[in-house]
């Protein structure tokens, strides 16, 4: 990372939103991750500078939200991280359509949907990720997803260029969308919802986040399901009669309590997280012949 590139960046972003050598396990909630060379939190309208800056000096960047989905490898990451926050910017509601910066937490957009008596997002509450991040994941729990609520986008594409983007044209899938593929930046998020009643819906919100307290290792570290659920099975059950239960390599584990999560159960490493996960994806095979794929996203040098 050259010097120019840092005064440059200085004048396009406050020096107090730019991080030299970050440690991206700082980000993300497996608690591991190397340094990012720079890890910088942007507001909407720097965006396209920062994208100008980083093609003109051929510097690679990468989006984050919370990092609940990403596993970042122990070298960290060569060039720009840009960490999507929140910033000031809220969550609005207008009759029953609510707006959300691409930053905020899903919790966050849920909390101010029930408060506003509108039912509909209570699936999210307890996802720990942002908009964002959810929009790209097309995240779902509880027979909800994204996609039966998210009514379009605000992107910023790769030459700087914000456009609204309908949710039909986001070829949102099973953790998938094409937002990855087209390199663009979520900025904001439409979402449509229904009228409710506000205690209805936090009793709705209470008793998913108690069904995930039972089910989830959620006192250690994780990236939530490691693994996208194959077809006609569970990753979970396929993992555990596998004989996996508690399998380890280094400090990573397969949780006792839910299979389908790895966690790092105190000092474990990326590259163990990574090694476990090849591990598993092999002896699954070699038992029942069901490739797992993983959900969470690799970033970095490992
Ligand atoms: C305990 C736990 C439970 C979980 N439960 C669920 C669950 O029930 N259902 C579920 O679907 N997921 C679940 N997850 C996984 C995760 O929370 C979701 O995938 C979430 O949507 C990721 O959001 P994020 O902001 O953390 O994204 P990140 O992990 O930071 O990023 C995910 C991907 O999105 C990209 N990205 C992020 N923000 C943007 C943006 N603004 N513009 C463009 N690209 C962007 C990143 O580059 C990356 O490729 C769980 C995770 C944990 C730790």
């Amino acid at each position: 990372m050259t010097e120019e590139f840092l005064t440059e960046l200085e004048t396009i972003i406050e020096k107090d939103r730019i991080f030299e050598k970050e440690p991206m396990k700082k980000h993300t909630t497996f608690r591991v991750g190397g340094p990012a060379d720079v890890l910088i939190q942007p507001r909407k309208e720097e965006l396209p500078g920062v994208l100008e800056l980083c093609r003109r000096r051929e510097v690679p960047f990468y989006v984050i939200g919370n990092g609940s989905n990403l596993l970042v490898g122990d070298k960290g990451i060569r060039g720009v991280v840009l960490e999507m926050s929140a910033g000031e910017e809220a969550v609005t509601v207008k009759g029953r359509v609510l707006r959300a910066a691409a930053g905020v937490m899903l919790s966050k957009a849920a909390n101010v949907a029930a408060a506003a008596g509108l039912t509909g997002m209570e699936f999210a509450a307890g996802i720990p990720g942002t908009v964002g991040g959810a929009v790209v994941m097309n995240a779902g729990a509880y027979g909800g997803e994204m996609k039966d609520i998210l009514v379009s986008v605000t992107v910023v594409d790769e030459h700087g260029t914000t456009k609204e983007v309908k949710t039909g044209d986001l070829e949102l899938g099973y953790r998938q969308s094409n937002v990855l593929k087209n390199h663009w930046i979520v900025t904001e998020a439409v979402f449509q919802l229904a009228e409710g009643e506000e205690a209805a819906i936090r009793e709705k919100m209470n008793t998913l986040a108690e069904q995930r307290r039972e089910k989830q290792p959620l006192q250690y570290p994780s990236a939530g399901s490691t693994f996208k659920r194959p077809e006609g099975y569970f990753a979970g059950k396929l993992i555990m009669d596998a004989g996996l239960r508690g399998y380890r390599a280094g400090g990573a584990q397969v949780s006792e309590k839910h299979c389908g999560f790895v966690i790092n159960s105190g000092e474990a490493t990326a590259s163990d997280i990574r090694r476990l996960m090849e591990e598993v994806i092999a002896e699954v095979e070699r038992q029942f012949g069901v490739t797992l794929e993983p959900e969470v996203k690799m970033l970095g040098e490992f």
